[in-house]
């Protein structure tokens, strides 16, 4: 059996638990003929089989796995752009028979997307606590003024209230800490080459 990624590994499960992971093992051992929610969800009854049989994906009930679990599971794979399908009318019953497989070749670049929406985040809350690096009087607090840089500056970082001096606030730990994780994040290392 081919083995996912590690990495892909922990992305499955976050996304949908063990049962998530069972399900990506299948669409990838399947990928030369698509294969059914039915047929996923046979598959790991099969594999689990005499191997462990106190094992069970389904809460509070006697059942190992139920089909409804696998799909519920395909579909967040699919709202994860990890999975597709396609479905065709069963001409004798009338029912859709739906044909899974995977798009793991996408994760790296989901991962990338995921750590720029992070990053641009990060720099946006940068900015704004550069912007929004102000100036108060510690004597007159209550007051709530509180002077941008310029504001500061043109006040002679004296208190237009009591003539007491303007102090910077202290969101300079903030900034610091916002600056690390960015470099943090842009560090990741996220190639994946022997994702399949
Ligand atoms: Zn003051």
């Amino acid at each position: 059996m081919k083995e996912l990624n590690p990495l892909l590994k922990s992305f499955l499960y976050i996304l949908g638990g063990d049962i998530a992971i069972e399900v990506g093992n299948e669409l990838l051992n399947s990928e030369e003929d698509d294969i059914t929610d039915e047929g996923i969800t046979e598959n790991i009854k099969d594999r689990f089989k005499g191997e462990n049989p106190d094992i069970s994906f389904e809460e509070n009930d006697g059942e190992f796995l139920k089909l409804n679990t696998v799909r519920k599971t395909l579909y967040k794979l699919y709202s994860g752009k990890l999975a597709q399908f396609r479905r065709i009318r069963d001409k004798s019953t009338g029912w859709f028979i739906y044909y899974w497989w995977h798009e793991f070749d996408l994760f790296e670049e989901i991962l990338l997307e995921k750590r720029r929406v992070m990053e641009n985040k990060l720099r946006d809350r940068l900015k704004f606590e550069e912007n929004n690096y102000f100036f108060v009087c510690k004597d007159c607090k209550d007051s709530n003024n509180q002077f941008n840089f310029d504001r500061g500056f043109e006040l002679n970082f004296r208190c237009p209230d009591c003539g007491g001096p303007l102090e910077a606030q202290e969101n300079k730990d903030l900034i610091h800490f916002l600056m690390e994780k960015i470099v943090l994040i842009e560090n990741i290392d996220l190639s994946i080459d022997t994702i399949v």
